[in-house]
């Protein structure tokens, strides 16, 4: 992530003030923050085989996650480069280099170690039949499912039928269901329509918001705490990791959010994804 005072015009050259390095992607943020929180994790994708991947690896494995179904494809890691500018808006250019190489034929390859899982976590940077062959194996296993649809994308009935727990902020959840983003009425009239497509619970993520729950149950709007927000990138995938967390502990789906959403909040008060995961004993406090 580069820092500069003005995004720099198509051909013209700009002096930067900052640069810095942080592990990313949407699967080992939630994988590195489920781990951090205190969750048994594995991780299954692929780096390229470049000091980033090497690094990518190392960040998980340090916070307890099993890299064993890590897989090295080609020669580039999945990369963002972002640019911004003092009043916060953002240029970014993604490069998925291994994220787009990992295949049905990859995940196969891995299909014991998601298998074993209680709880599988499932989000869109890698190739659509990738992500819905994972969900049928899961399911095929038992396990519970939490597919969060980001990169925001239309999604066909048959993956929202497979999975337990969709997760969409409001962009997705627009995107998801065709309507403009709305009002808190709008929202879970959205929500609704797309629990009606097959998936049996529907957590929107609402930002400083909070979450809004909609299952069986009917729905629950779930607040955040009020904190000092320095940068929300990640909170979304540090939600999703602390949700996985509180479920595989057995507490019931409202507990849960709240936990993520105690997680969460902490982490928009730090800068960075991974870096600004809270430990257990942070999110604890948060959560009480
Ligand atoms: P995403 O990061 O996917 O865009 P959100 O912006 O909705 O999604 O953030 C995810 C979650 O992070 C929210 O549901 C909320 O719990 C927490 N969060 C985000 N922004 C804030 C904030 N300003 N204050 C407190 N919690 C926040």
């Amino acid at each position: 992530m580069i820092r500069c005072h003005q995004l720099p015009l198509p051909g013209q050259t700009v002096h930067g003030q900052s640069i810095t390095w942080g592990g990313g992607g949407k699967g080992a943020n939630q994988a590195f923050a489920a781990a951090q929180l205190g969750g048994d994790v594995a991780m299954i994708g692929a780096v390229g085989g470049d000091a980033y991947g090497s690094e990518a690896r190392a960040a998980l494995a340090n916070a307890g996650c099993d890299v064993g179904g890590v897989r090295t494809i080609g020669a580039t890691s999945g990369q963002a480069i972002v640019l911004v500018q003092d009043d916060g808006t953002n240029s970014i250019v993604v490069i998925e280099g291994a994220n787009g190489l990992f295949d049905r034929r990859e995940l196969l390859g891995e299909a014991d170690r998601l298998s074993r899982a209680a709880i599988v976590l499932l989000q869109l940077e890698i190739p659509f039949e990738t992500v819905v062959e994972a969900a049928a194996l899961a399911r095929r296993a038992g396990s519970h499912l939490i597919l969060d649809p980001a990169p925001a994308a239309v999604l066909p009935e048959r993956l929202l039928q497979s999975v337990d727990i969709v997760t969409p902020n409001q962009t997705e959840l627009a995107a998801m269901s065709g309507r403009q983003p709305g009002d808190r009425p709008a929202i879970a009239e959205a929500a609704r329509a797309l629990r009606a497509r097959g998936t049996d619970t529907v957590i929107v993520k609402l930002g400083a918001e909070g979450c809004l729950l909609v299952d069986s149950d009917g729905e629950r709007h779930l607040a955040a705490p009020v904190v000092d927000a320095v940068d929300t990138t990640g909170a979304g995938d540090i939600f999703n990791g602390a949700l996985a967390v509180a479920l595989s502990e057995g507490r019931e789906i409202a507990e849960a959010c709240r936990f993520a959403i105690a997680a969460a909040a902490i982490s928009v008060t730090r800068r960075g994804a991974q870096a600004a995961t809270p430990t257990r004993a942070e999110a604890d406090t948060m959560f009480r």
